[in-house]
């Protein structure tokens, strides 16, 4: 579903990501963990269109998408949770999620409905502050938005960037729960984490980046017991 070939990417003259493979397939939760500053938002950056490539390639669903703009990615099904809970705060819980649909606004006010009932299942927790300005809700629920205002457009793959920073244990479990619902559901998906442990615990596959180099990958069972992917944790605590 979505293929990385030999990329390279940065900031002006500084590559942060070089020569970077990877591959996912439909159906697939894949973890990038690494340390601080190794490169994991650079990638996810890259992915949706937001940081243009140096070289390389990046394929989804069989074509390339190196060269297309970031809102083309998204009406094709590839959309980026950003990093940092990025709501808008004046608006209320159901205005942030309708911006969400903005893309299929064309789809009309019943799909719209649908969009946010399956939304308030997910995340019961919105439903009943849907006429909360945005702002004023706690960490957790910003995180909550953000995914459900992402999902509200319907996406095939969607990319998370460090959903759990900053959130305690219990609500960083209930986020990772609702991401497990939603690939059964059929949602392929890209999560990006510090958190190496439970990252893995939830995915199939995974790759550890160092420096902006993939130095492992594997089967996310068998990179749980590496003692690599360990040093990345505790160097974290
Ligand atoms: P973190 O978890 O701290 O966000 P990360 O693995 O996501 O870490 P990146 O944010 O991708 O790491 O950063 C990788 C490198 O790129 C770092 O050396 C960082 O300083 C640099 N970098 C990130 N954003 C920019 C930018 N806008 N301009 C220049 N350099 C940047």
């Amino acid at each position: 579903m979505l293929r990385i070939n030999n990329m390279t990417t940065g900031y002006g003259m500084a590559d942060v990501l070089h020569g970077f493979d990877m591959e996912l397939n439909k159906g697939e939760i894949i973890a990038v963990v690494g340390a601080n500053g190794a490169g994991k938002s650079t990638l996810m950056r890259a992915i949706s269109g937001l940081l243009p490539l140096k070289s390389g390639s990046i394929k989804f669903n069989g074509k390339d998408i190196s060269k297309v703009s970031a809102h083309t990615r998204v009406d094709q099904g590839l959309v980026q949770v950003p990093e940092g809970r990025q709501v808008f705060g004046p608006l209320s819980v159901v205005e942030n999620l309708t911006l969400g649909f903005f893309s299929k606004r064309k789809q009309g006010k019943t799909q719209l409905q649908k969009r946010l009932e399956y939304a308030y299942h997910l995340f019961p927790k919105l439903a009943e502050r849907k006429g909360q300005k945005a702002g004023s809700l706690s960490g957790g629920e910003q995180q909550m938005l953000v995914i459900a205002r992402a999902l509200m457009s319907d996406p095939s793959l969607l990319l998370l960037d460090e959903p759990s920073l900053g959130l305690s244990p219990l609500i960083t479990e209930q986020i990772f729960e609702v991401l497990v619902e939603l690939n059964k559901n059929g949602l392929s998906i890209l999560l990006v984490e510090q958190n190496a442990f439970e990252t893995l615990s939830i995915s199939d596959r995974g790759y550890l980046i160092e420096n902006g180099n993939m130095v492992l990958n594997g089967d996310s069972k068998q990179l749980l017991n590496n003692p690599k992917v360990t040093e990345v944790y505790l160097g974290n605590e």
